[in-house]
């Protein structure tokens, strides 16, 4: 079930053999989640991965706190471990007007992944919050719910990735976005959105997440890729 990829390991500077997990969407205490963003990234290492954003929840009142912390911490760490940590942000329950705003301001605090917290069917997010995503220019919609095929396909035209999820609530909708976004050629990718250790996950456990959202096997490598393609993207920047 689990492939392995072959990697050049730079701390080694050998080739290495690892199951490579990336995930653009997790959070810290800097936020709600658990640990703290050093601890998080170390987790992070142990459980496999090799690339990963902390997208911390922001709206106007924390975003000039969470964000440049999450850029030193990180970029402190970054020639001692091996994972590549972005920093990044979460635009969560914002009104519609404000998500463009808030986007912009985030990246200009330094946050390299911006992700708004889409309409998922667990939480009630405002209607309309998936498309001013989306039109704001955010990197990924996270589980953006009941989302209609008309902003799947504005989606694919803006180059905003929609997200299959790993976390309970979220994932109920999967199946759904998983239909729409292959219906509209909308770049997908899977995140754990992760709160504590606990909610990492293996490249094996992503797999089964996407083969339960009915993406077929076929597609499964491009969904990986899709992560990869983004981690290089900011890392030119
Ligand atoms: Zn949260
Ligand atoms: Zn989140």
């Amino acid at each position: 079930m689990s492939k392995v990829y072959i990697c050049f390991d730079i701390y080694s500077m050998s080739t290495a053999y690892y199951i490579v997990m990336i995930d653009l969407h997790t959070h810290s205490l800097l936020s709600d989640g658990v640990l703290l963003p050093t601890e998080l990234v170390q987790r992070a290492n142990h459980a496999g991965y090799r690339a990963m954003a902390i997208t911390d929840h922001v709206d106007r009142s924390n975003i000039d706190f969470a964000v440049p912390r999450l850029v030193k911490a990180l970029d402190e760490l970054k020639d001692h471990t091996p994972v590549k940590a972005i920093p990044g942000a979460e635009i969560t329950h914002i009104p519609p007007a404000l998500v463009g705003m808030l986007v912009e301001k985030a990246r200009e605090l330094g946050a390299r992944i911006v992700i708004v917290h889409g309409e998922t069917v667990a939480e009630p997010v405002i209607a309309g919050t998936n498309r001013a995503a989306i039109e704001s220019g955010a990197d990924i919609l996270s589980h953006p719910g009941l989302i209609s095929m008309e902003d799947a396909v504005l989606a694919r035209e803006r180059g905003v990735a929609l997200e299959i999820t790993a976390r309970k609530g979220h994932s109920l909708s999967n199946g759904h976005v998983a239909k729409v976004a292959m219906a509209a050629g909308a770049t997908m990718i899977i995140n754990t959105d992760a709160h504590a250790p606990e909610d990492l996950i293996s490249r094996e456990r992503a797999v089964i997440i996407l083969k339960s959202a009915g993406i077929p096997e076929e597609n499964i490598e491009t969904i990986f890729a899709n992560s990869q393609n983004l981690v290089d993207k900011v890392g030119r920047d």
